[in-house]
């Protein structure tokens, strides 16, 4: 069998980054506001914080303003909902996003509640759960959000197919399925109880790969021809799907690094801009 097509999110997401700052400098001149990110990180966890550095640096790119707080990583989580209750109240900031995983002394959903649906442009409160479970206008989940923009682009229609989606986080896996299924596929979760996991993938039209174990998911498992969307971020660059013997087997497949992970971004600057128009237009501007 031929090699699978690539997904290529690089190429997509610079497409929509650029539509973006488009969309930002327009908003800027009509209304005299630039769109702002506020990032809030809470300790200085390497990971987390190159990850927020990578995000403002975005951010700049694409005509973003970006005010970022960091908070010691003792904070309590009282003092993290003041914080992020301030960012919900102060005009000039319209999209917030709380860098996670935090310290487990933080009650995250907390936390996470106390970002104003109105700016929760990462897509992790009960709000914005709901709205996108419902199919209703809201922010989604950025990454699961950026998988479903790479389906579209490449001409998936999950609608009637069966999509299998391993992993049920509450920023990645539940809201694929939540998605996928509000495209009427036929969705099917797995998670660390699944028996059989690849009796299961091998049923699956599309397989999302949501778990953070590297090369879980191997070609034998999949379907002949099955659309693999590997969000999947392991060190070494390594995804949850094992691509070399995927790509023998899949009819498209995204690659890690650049399929993914670069969705996730521009999606979070797209729901940004998206939160400032919607704040002018609020306002009246
Ligand atoms: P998570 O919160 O740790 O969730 C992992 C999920 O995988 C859980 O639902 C878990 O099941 C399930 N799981 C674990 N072992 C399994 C196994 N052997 N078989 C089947 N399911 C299994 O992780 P996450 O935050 O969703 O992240 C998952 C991966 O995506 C990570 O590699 C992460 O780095 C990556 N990620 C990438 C992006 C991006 O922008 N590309 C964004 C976010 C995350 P239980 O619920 O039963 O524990």
């Amino acid at each position: 069998m031929a090699q699978a097509r690539l997904m290529d999110g690089t190429s997509l997401a610079r497409r929509i980054v650029e539509d973006t700052a488009k969309r930002a400098a327009d908003l800027t001149d009509r209304t005299g506001t630039a769109p702002c990110l506020a990032t809030v990180l809470v300790g200085e966890d390497p990971a987390s914080v190159t990850y927020v550095r990578m995000k403002q640096n975005r951010c700049r790119k694409a005509g973003i303003e970006s005010r970022h707080v960091t908070l010691p990583a003792a904070t309590t989580t009282e003092e993290l909902v003041a914080t992020l209750r301030a960012l919900s109240d102060d005009p000039g900031v319209h999209g917030i996003l709380l860098q996670h995983p935090m310290g487990e002394h933080i009650d995250e959903r907390a936390a996470f509640e106390a970002i104003a649906p109105g700016k929760d442009v990462d897509g992790v409160t009960f709000a914005s759960f709901a709205t996108m479970s419902f199919g209703l206008p809201g922010f989604v989940s950025c990454t699961p959000g950026g998988i479903m923009r790479l389906l579209d682009e490449y001409g998936v229609d999950p609608s009637g197919k069966r999509a299998v989606v391993v992993g049920r986080s509450a920023i990645l896996g539940k809201p694929a399925g939540m998605l996928l299924l509000a495209r009427d596929a036929t969705v099917t979760y797995c998670h660390s109880r699944t028996r059989d996991l690849s009796s299961v993938i091998g049923e699956a039209d599309i397989v999302v790969a949501a778990v953070g174990r590297p090369r879980l998911i191997r070609g034998e498992d999949l379907k002949p021809g099955a659309v693999v969307v590997d969000a999947g971020y392991n060190p070494g660059n390594v995804g949850d799907v094992d691509f070399d013997s995927a790509v023998q087997r899949a009819g498209l497949i995204t690659p890690v690094p650049g399929g993914v992970g670069p969705m996730t971004i521009a999606t979070l600057l797209e729901q940004t801009v998206d939160a400032a128009a919607a704040a002018a237009r609020g306002s009246g501007v």
